[in-house]
């Protein structure tokens, strides 16, 4: 996967959306300031309560894709986020890269959040294919994840669940 494009960074998001708690409002308007640096400079990211409804949905779809098994679910809960985003995609290089967004500029936090995280996850299921979603093995772990290694191998959210699992897997064994 290359993971030095807009699109792969963008899952990232979606992923952590997905895990994030998002107890709206509060949850939310946390959420989207730790990511700020995914919104247009200016962009309000206090949300109407509504809004932040909203945002908990999108966050509930993107854990649908995730955890669906077939592709035939995977197409269903996918067009169905993708009726939530507003596509409006331009040019820009404000770090320094030129690249593309999603989402037009002066968009709401809401349709900027729900259209780059749509965007971003559908880019990778049809390039790279949605058994690169899956969910943590970790015991008690329920968080998604976006298998970015190169031989699709991984089973954790995080190196802290994979590394907890290592050592409950050990005491196992120690104690048979
Ligand atoms: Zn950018
Ligand atoms: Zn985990």
């Amino acid at each position: 996967m290359n993971y030095d494009t807009y699109g792969s960074s963008a899952v990232e998001l979606a992923i952590d959306l997905a895990n994030a708690e998002l107890d709206p409002p509060a949850g939310v308007e946390t959420f989207l300031t730790s990511h700020g640096e995914w919104f247009t400079a200016g962009t309000t990211l206090k949300l109407s309560d509504r809004d932040a409804a909203s945002v908990a949905r999108t966050s509930a779809l993107v854990r649908d894709v995730a955890l669906a098994e077939t592709q035939d679910d995977v197409l269903t809960r996918l067009n169905e986020l993708l009726t939530l985003a507003r596509p409006r995609p331009y040019a820009t290089d404000h770090d320094g890269e030129l690249h593309l967004h999603y989402a037009r500029p002066d968009a709401s936090a809401l349709e900027q959040l729900t259209t780059t995280v749509a965007m971003g996850l559908s880019q990778v299921v049809v390039q790279h294919g949605w058994e690169r979603l899956g969910v943590c093995s970790a015991e008690g772990c329920d968080n998604v994840y976006v298998d970015t290694s190169r031989n699709a191998s991984r089973r954790y959210c995080s190196n802290t669940c994979a590394s907890r699992s290592t050592v409950a897997a050990y005491r196992a064994r120690q104690k048979t």
